[in-house]
């Protein structure tokens, strides 16, 4: 475990520091994170009760992207247990998007046609307020206790399933020698074509693109897809742009998903600059989310109306290939919902 106060030389590591060791050295303490950011607990409206349903957690390379002595900060804002989760409204739950009705063996989700979501772990290098699955029920939906056996019999038996999404947690915590271990189960399936990878990990700690994952990607028979998730433009610093450029040169095709969430990137000028932030990256905006309405997160919602008039601005700002979809999750719906922002589609409230 950390020591309660970092030295400077923890707040900036030595930039050969392996991602493991970074994604063991994460601040875990309210009082560590204010201590690194000169900000004092009480200009901050933490929450102890909202810690304890869901701890804080987050790397030092991403606690040195955010601004010191700022308590609106928009990195710090995704990271830190706020008294406002404790507020309780009618819409919000546990399990916002159903996914525990899409379960079809521990750990194996499948909505959509075609699609099945692979819970590969339930750890994460970053513990976002916002995380949709922040009380799921990992416990219960562990796949590995026998190797992912049942969860790849099941994809195996379904020869609709194309395409499978590593989730989680965050696929990425597992090892290099873990991924191509699974990599290589799920390519010897016949039907499945495609392994999408959705993670947050690289943005937290960009080294976690390395040589080794750069190798297994490199060297999987099946077409990759990893989809990031970043939700500003301050998270992408040089040197996770430095990382994103060597990935988006290996064999996948690299997208990036964001949710959209109040005092964080609710504005036009935000996420412009986000979609040049990420092509300069090599990557392609994706999705736009809604904010899912999980407990704990209201707070950080935007509503439908104010997106669409945000989403007008921004494509009008943009070539189309940088413009977002802008989509909302409905339990029960064939895929992601598309919200229409163009005048002709949606009347707005002048
Ligand atoms: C979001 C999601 C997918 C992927 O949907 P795309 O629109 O293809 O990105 C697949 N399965 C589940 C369970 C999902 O929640
Ligand atoms: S990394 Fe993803 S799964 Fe993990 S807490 Fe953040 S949003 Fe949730």
């Amino acid at each position: 475990m950390q020591s309660k106060r970092p030295s400077l030389a923890r707040v900036h590591p030595a930039p050969e520091t392996t991602w493991q060791q970074q994604y063991r050295d994460s601040i875990t303490s309210i009082d560590t994170l204010c201590d690194a950011l000169e900000l004092h607990a009480d200009e901050l409206s933490t929450s102890q009760t909202a810690e304890r349903q869901f701890p804080l957690r987050v790397p030092l390379s991403y606690v040195r992207r955010m601004q010191r002595s700022d308590p609106h900060d928009p990195l710090l804002l995704q990271v830190l247990p706020h008294a406002l989760e404790e507020q309780e409204a009618a819409g919000y739950g546990p399990d916002p998007v159903g996914d525990l009705a899409s379960v079809k063996s521990p750990g194996l989700l499948k909505k959509y046609h075609g699609r099945a979501l692979l819970l590969a772990t339930s750890r994460c290098a970053v513990h976002c307020r916002f995380c949709f699955r922040r009380h799921f029920p990992y416990a219960l939906q562990n796949p590995r206790g026998d190797a992912w056996r049942s969860a790849l019999d099941e994809i195996a038996a379904d020869p609709s399933i194309e395409e499978i999404i590593l989730s989680g947690g965050d696929p990425l915590v597992l090892s290099d020698r873990e991924l191509t271990q699974l990599v290589g189960q799920l390519q010897a399936i016949p039907h499945i074509r495609r392994l999408r990878v959705h993670t947050r990990l690289p943005v937290v700690i960009p080294e976690r693109i390395n040589g080794e994952l750069l190798d297994w990607i490199n060297g999987c028979e099946l077409d990759v897809v990893v989809v990031l998730h970043i939700n500003h433009p301050r998270e992408l610093d040089h040197g996770l742009q430095k990382r994103l450029r060597t990935l988006s040169a290996a064999r996948c095709c690299v997208l990036n998903q964001s949710v959209l969430m109040r005092g964080i990137n609710d504005d036009a000028d935000t996420l412009v600059a986000l979609s040049q932030h990420l092509f300069d990256a090599g990557v392609l905006p994706y999705y736009l989310h809604l904010l899912d309405k999980v407990q704990g997160a209201m707070h950080f919602d935007v509503d439908e109306s104010t997106a669409c008039a945000i989403m007008k601005e921004v494509a009008a700002r943009l070539p189309g290939y940088l413009v977002p979809r802008l989509v909302k999750e409905q339990a029960g719906e064939p895929g992601k919902t598309p919200v229409a922002y163009q005048a002709d589609v949606l009347p707005y409230p002048a």
